[in-house]
């Protein structure tokens, strides 16, 4: 600790949440830091006289404002923790048009990138398993329909998580299938567009449509986990990198173990 002369500085009295509020609303960012790191850095900023950027949030009013109605504000669905399903067999035709109207107006979407949607970080996250869970409330809120999901984040981004090993975040839809809102802890998440609600979306969008598919033989309508594809890094050495040749003999190549 740095105690000049035992006196403790003004920004040592600060409690670690006003402490992260500062820093964030300076783009600063909080995540895994001890209470010591975050003072050094809240002095730092106020020596470099740093301004709050300007349409900041605190990630409480970012929610907050979320889940404002006409019709009143809606419960934060973190805090339900009952009649959560898989089972999505009365749920809204959420269709990909949905998905689409709602990422359009979103930052670092646009109709090219949406058009290609399986070019998205998102897809590869659905594609490749990441999405561990995805639920639906057997309750309607005020016609609301909630969505939660959990999605496993990639190697990469691994040490910004914390302690938890999901994302874990919800979508709002509404009766007639648009999303209302969704919301991702992730750094990304306050806008509702991070990549791991873009693989949540399509999950769903995947499960009501093979739901569709399903209903004709009589089978119950239930989320299912995706099979990943595979699970953490492999070696160079172990990558296949001949081209595939059909109907012909492979010659000695060497061959990825799944
Ligand atoms: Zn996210």
């Amino acid at each position: 600790m740095a105690f000049v002369g035992g006196a403790e500085s003004e920004v040592q009295k600060w409690k670690v949440p006003e402490l992260k509020s500062y820093l964030q609303s300076r783009g600063i960012t909080v995540s895994q830091k001890r209470k010591e790191e975050l003072v050094e850095l809240v002095e730092k900023a106020r020596d470099l006289s740093l301004e709050p950027i300007d349409d900041w949030e605190k990630p409480e009013d970012v929610i907050v404002n979320k889940l404002q109605t006409k019709e009143g504000s809606l419960p934060c669905p973190n805090t339900l923790h009952s009649d959560w399903t898989s089972d999505f067999s009365d749920f809204p035709n959420f269709t990909y048009g949905d998905m689409y109207a709602y990422l359009i107006n979103k930052e670092g979407y646009d109709h090219e990138s949406l058009k290609a949607y399986k070019s998205f970080e998102g897809y590869r996250l659905f594609w490749d398993g990441h999405v561990l869970k995805l639920m639906k409330n057997k309750n309607l809120f005020n016609g609301y329909h909630y969505v939660k999901f959990g999605v496993k984040p990639t190697e990469r981004e691994k040490t910004q998580v914390g302690q938890k090993p999901t994302y874990d975040g919800w979508i709002i839809i509404q009766s007639d299938g648009s999303v209302y809102t969704a919301h991702c802890p992730c750094i990304g998440g306050a806008d509702g567009a991070c990549r791991h609600i873009g693989a949540s979306l399509i999950d769903l969008e995947a499960t009501l449509r093979e739901n569709v598919v399903i209903t004709c033989t009589g089978r119950k309508c239930t989320w299912k986990q995706r099979k990943r594809t595979h699970e953490g890094m492999t070696k160079g050495s172990a990558i296949d990198f001949t081209k595939p040749t059909l109907n012909k003999e492979k010659k000695e190549a060497t061959k990825t173990k799944v």
